[in-house]
């Protein structure tokens, strides 16, 4: 199965970073977090966020939640940020 395309390009993107968060904010903040990669266009330097886990890492409702946000942190893992339409 091809990779994603960069429609503007038409080249694959590659993955930059595998296991980033993603963390999905709502008007009220954030949201969710998510284990996902961070891919790239090699030629105009165009970033995507794909390949999402089946299901959050933590949601703003459990108790855990700030705690993981403060992990994250700690740890100086790769968080990005998203919202939907
Ligand atoms: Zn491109």
């Amino acid at each position: 199965m091809p990779r994603p395309v960069c429609a503007d390009c038409k080249i694959e993107f590659r993955c930059l970073k595998n296991d980033i968060v993603a963390e999905q904010l709502a008007d009220f903040g954030s949201y969710r977090l998510w284990s996902a990669d961070l891919w790239i266009c090699p030629d105009c330097g165009h970033k995507i966020i794909v390949g999402f886990g089946k299901a959050p890492l933590a949601e703003r409702h459990e108790d855990r939640y700030d705690d993981t946000l403060a992990r994250i942190a700690e740890h100086k893992l790769t968080k990005m940020q998203f919202k939907e339409r």
